[in-house]
């Protein structure tokens, strides 16, 4: 059934290694269309098939309903895939137009096939016989009709009449939310004039707000000169709090920051009536679909079992957290107490930032910016694939010229298995600004199959990082973070490219519950502070000397610095998160405000102050996808931290039992996809059930 031949243009080809010059803007403009329009009569007929063999009381098979739809959804994905990952890696001004242009009609398509009747009673008659399937494909169903119900397939009349109503004005309360903490950001500012407000404030940062200063009008400004003008964004905000040794500066920021959209003064950007819109809709939502609030919506796709099993986990690590919490803020108070500072007695919320850079800086000076000649791009990658040679038995080469790449930068490699062809990636590691978007991401380029002849589709991954280029005959050096992201990204591309599931949807990433889809990608990162891996990779790119002993000890000190005030600080954000969602609603007697002070009073060290407006701003969950989820941060890191600590009980240094335990994760975590329970995974690698134990100990919360 499938239309993709040679003789089709290139942006339609459907399968194989794109021909990625051949992806252009015009391409998609008068492809993409055309596509469109064949899937959608496909989609008909397909539909029209099903409602026959329906109304007949024709047996239909998986041959008949899911792999239809596969190929449907696998022709738009490719294509659409490519022409988004050009979006993302080579940007210009006509391929973003092209691409935005198309965009509605791809998610228009998504809806109609996610919320077909026809297709959600084939596949409620697939479930009805579902002996005839394979544990893999009653997942694969089980989640697809899971999705279809949360969409509200099920619901008929007045009630889907409602629902949708409800979801379209909660897509655009989240828009507006988000939209009004972007306006109170960028709406205040504040400007400064003499040196002496700017004590303490670094170099960078002065030349950031003069040049702030210039884009608003005063075309003199200078980084030495002045004037300098604040702002409430992240590259000017943080440091602020963190260098300036104005507290006046600082309480002033930190006042405006944590009211932000919160309608103070009479502002107009008020999120407080949005908030309390957005949590009754989606409760209201919650009902027409069968539960009792929308945490039990969230959990319904996710690996964790119910809220109880939620809060007992962010229970384990706030009971943790909390002490540990207090005497970092007791430290703090102390560094300032020996520096002479007058409020070492009364640390407030605006203190905490500037102090703790100060103990960091009495406790460990760590260069960031030092250490790069120790991690030059070959070298990282050849620990890594080193490493990824001892844990799982796989060979990485590269294979530049065996695939057409979009830019020069970009590298191809293979992954080898016995000498045998697994699995393939590329590699776009620097950054390119103005044609690259920010970030570090791993995307599919072709997922594990069979095609209709029987031969295997190998997967193919897109690895892309940000980090500095080489400059003339100096290589990428990289800093420590850029390596710990490099090993995050390829944890991510080894799920994706080590998969052994055949069938598309349970392959690789795909069918992995939300909250355990970090699993792989931070289980990578711990390797980056594993003596024997870090100091194999860390040699001067010129001397060819080692890490220096005192340096690798800095970045473990880095590791746990203030984690307890990090750890708790997570903790508040998923309490708070996951009981508006589930206790709240507008007649339980207290606003969402009381609701999130109330658990402050356990998951602070130092209470909210009065104006913090926090919900105001929280994105994630009003304006993004974290609804009920935010605790996923956490939940995931639990996965991995206890996954390395199978490593760490064998011992790190035993040889064959590492090999083992590798051999072991790379049959069952990387291998098994979303092709089975992620407890099951968990357990077939682990042998029990997930601790925080190992979490916490990595966190630095448990006195040694
Ligand atoms: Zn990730």
């Amino acid at each position: 059934m499938s239309t993709a031949t040679a003789s089709r243009p290139e942006i339609l080809r459907g399968e194989g290694l794109p021909r990625f010059e051949e992806i252009t803007p015009e391409a998609v403009s008068s492809e993409i269309p055309k596509l469109m329009a064949e899937l959608s009569e496909e989609l008909t007929v397909l539909e029209q098939d099903l409602e026959r063999a329906l109304s007949k009381g024709t047996p239909l098979s998986w041959g008949a309903v899911m792999d239809p739809l596969q190929r449907l959804g696998e022709r738009l994905r490719w294509s659409w895939g490519v022409v988004s990952h050009l979006n993302g890696v080579c940007n210009s001004p006509e391929l973003r137009e092209a691409h935005a242009a198309q965009q509605a009609a791809v998610v228009q398509f998504g809806n109609r096939a996610g919320q077909s009747q026809v297709i959600y009673r084939a596949l409620e008659h697939l479930e009805q016989h579902r002996q005839t399937l394979d544990a893999t494909q009653q997942r694969i169903l089980a989640a697809e009709l899971r999705d279809m119900q949360l969409r509200g397939v099920g619901l008929s009349g007045a009630e889907q009449d409602a629902f949708n109503a409800a979801s379209q004005e909660l897509a655009e309360l989240s828009t507006r939310f988000g939209n009004q903490v972007l306006d109170a950001t960028n709406g205040w500012t504040l400007k400064l004039s003499d040196p002496a407000q700017v004590d303490g404030l670094p170099a960078s940062l002065l030349d950031q707000l003069a040049q702030a200063a210039r884009q608003a009008g005063d075309t003199d400004a200078s980084a030495e000169k002045g004037p300098w003008l604040l702002g409430l964004d992240m590259p000017r905000y943080a440091p602020v709090l963190k260098y300036s040794r104005r507290r006046d500066l600082r309480e002033q920021v930190y006042r405006a920051h944590v009211s932000r959209a919160s309608g103070k003064n009479g502002d107009a950007l008020n999120n407080w009536p949005l908030i309390e819109r957005i949590l009754t809709l989606r409760g209201e939502q919650a009902r027409r679909l069968g539960y009792a609030n929308w945490a039990e919506v969230s959990l319904a796709a996710k690996m964790a079992d119910s809220e109880a099993a939620v809060e007992a986990l962010l229970e384990e690590l706030r009971d943790a957290a909390q002490p540990v919490a207090k005497q970092e803020l007791q430290a703090l108070a102390d560094c300032a107490q020996r520096q002479g500072a007058a409020e070492a007695a009364d640390l407030q919320p605006w203190d905490v930032s500037f102090w703790a850079e100060k103990l960091r800086q009495e406790s460990f000076e760590l260069d960031s910016e030092a250490l790069r000649p120790y991690f030059p791009l070959p070298q990282v990658l050849e620990g890594l694939f080193g490493l990824c040679q001892r844990l799982f038995g796989i060979s990485i080469e590269a294979a530049d010229g065996e695939a057409p790449v979009w830019h020069d930068d970009v590298r191809y490699f293979r992954i080898l298995d016995g000498g045998q062809p697994l699995a393939a990636f590329y590699l776009d590691p620097y950054s390119r600004p103005g044609s690259k978007r920010g970030g570090a991401w791993m995307d599919e380029c072709l997922v594990r199959s069979r095609k209709a002849d029987g031969t295997p589709v190998l997967p193919v991954a897109y690895l892309i990082c940000n980090q500095s280029p080489p400059v003339g005959d100096t290589p990428s050096l990289m800093t420590f973070e850029e390596v710990e992201t490099l090993f995050h990204e390829f944890g991510h591309g080894l799920q994706h490219m080590l998969t052994t599931v055949e069938r598309p949807q349970a392959a690789g990433i795909n069918g992995v519950e939300w909250d355990a889809v970090e699993l792989p990608s931070q289980f990578m990162e711990n390797w980056c502070y594993d003596r024997a891996t870090l100091m194999g990779m860390a040699r001067h790119w010129q001397s060819g000397a080692p890490l220096p002993e005192e340096d690798y000890r800095k970045l473990l000190a880095a590791r746990t610095f203030m984690g307890g005030a990090a750890t708790l600080r997570q903790v508040h954000f998923a309490l708070v998160d996951l009981r508006l969602h589930s206790q709240w609603h507008a007649g339980c007697g207290k606003s969402p405000e009381e609701l999130r002070r109330e658990i402050a009073e356990s998951t602070t060290v130092l209470a909210p102050i009065d104006d913090d407006a926090f919900l105001c701003s929280f994105g994630h969950i009003f304006a993004g996808g974290y609804a009920a989820g935010y605790y996923s941060y956490k939940w995931a890191e639990v996965l991995s931290a206890d996954a390395f600590s199978a490593f760490e009980d064998v011992g790190l240094e035993n040889e064959a039992q590492i090999r083992e335990t590798g051999r072991r994760f790379r049959d069952t975590v990387l291998s098994l996809g979303g092709s089975l329970d992620p407890k099951a995974v968990f357990e077939a690698f682990r042998g029990r059930q997930p601790s925080s134990d190992a979490l916490i100990r990595h966190s630095g919360l448990v006195a040694v």
